[in-house]
C-alpha cells in the first residue's frame, strides 16, 4: 500500500500562511511607497503564474523576486534581498501544520502504508518546511520538483514514486486537483481531493473523493483498505 502526500494546502496551512505574509508585506510596500506593487497584488496579478511550469519549482522568496522584477524591471539587487529575507522570516512564523495532519500520517503509516510526499516548489524551500514542521520522521521518501525538475503539471513525480515503491493498492492524497489528483490518477491511484487552502473553490475532475480534512481522507483509506482486504 502507498500513500501519496502533498504538503502545501494539505498537510500544512502554506495558503494562509501566505496570505498572512502579503498583508504584512503590503505595509512593508506602503512604508516603502511601492504604490504600483500595492496595486497589483491587491488586483491579483499574480495570478497569471499559476500555470507557468518555471514558477511551481521556485519558492516564495523566488516568487516575489519574479513578481517584483515584473513590476520593477530595475530593483536593486540590495533591495529584493531585503524584500524577500522579510518575506521568508514571516512566512516561517505563520506556516502551522493543520491539526489532522499527524493523525493522518500516523494513522495511515499504522496502516502498513509506505508514504511519500510529493511537493512542488524548491528543494531549500521544501526541506526547511518539511523540517520546520518536524514531521520527516513520517516519510520513506521526499519527492521534491526542484530535485527532479519536474513539476506536478506532469506525471513524473508519480511515476518516480511508483517505480520506486511498487503498489497496486495506491492512494494520492492533495488539495490541487489538476496536479495531486491528475498525477495520481495517471499511476492509478485512488484520488482524495481535500477542499482548502488556494485552490478550495475550483472545479474537480480527476478526484474519486472530495473530503473536507485529512480526518475524512484517513477514513477513505481505512474503507477502500477494508474492501480490498475482503475481497
Ligand atoms: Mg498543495
Amino acid at each position: 500500500m502507498l500513500v501519496l502526500v502533498d504538503l502545501d494546502d494539505t498537510l500544512c496551512n502554506t495558503w494562509e500562511a501566505g496570505k498572512r505574509t502579503l498583508v504584512r508585506f503590503l505595509f512593508f510596500l506602503f512604508r516603502k511607497r511601492k504604490f504600483r506593487a500595492i496595486l497589483y497584488f491587491l488586483a491579483g496579478r499574480y495570478k497569471r503564474f499559476e500555470r507557468a511550469k518555471h514558477v511551481h519549482v521556485l519558492d516564495l522568496d523566488s516568487i516575489v523576486e519574479v513578481v517584483m522584477r515584473d513590476i520593477y524591471p530595475n530593483i536593486s539587487e540590495e533591495e529584493l534581498r531585503e524584500i524577500t529575507s522579510n518575506v521568508e522570516e514571516t512566512f516561517f512564523k505563520f506556516l502551522k501544520l493543520y491539526p489532522d495532519a499527524i493523525p493522518f500520517l500516523s494513522g495511515v503509516r499504522k496502516l502498513g502504508a509506505t508514504v511519500v510526499l510529493i511537493t512542488d516548489s524548491s528543494t531549500e524551500w521544501q526541506r526547511k518546511k518539511i523540517r520546520v514542521l518536524g514531521i520527516e520522521d513520517y516519510f520513506d521518501d521526499v519527492i521534491i520538483s526542484g530535485e527532479t525538475g519536474h513539476s506536478k503539471l506532469d506525471d513524473y513525480n508519480f511515476q518516480l514514486a511508483l517505480r520506486r515503491f511498487p503498489s497496486d493498492e495506491i492512494y494520492a492524497v492533495g488539495d490541487r486537483d489538476d496536479t495531486d489528483m491528475r498525477g495520481g490518477k495517471s499511476i492509478g491511484a485512488i484520488t482524495i481531493l481535500v477542499r482548502r487552502g488556494y485552490f478550495k473553490s475550483r472545479k474537480v475532475e480527476f478526484a474519486d473523493y472530495v473530503v473536507k480534512d485529512l480526518f475524512e481522507a484517513l477514513e477513505v483509506i481505512r474503507s477502500e483498505h477494508k474492501k480490498r482486504a475482503e475481497t
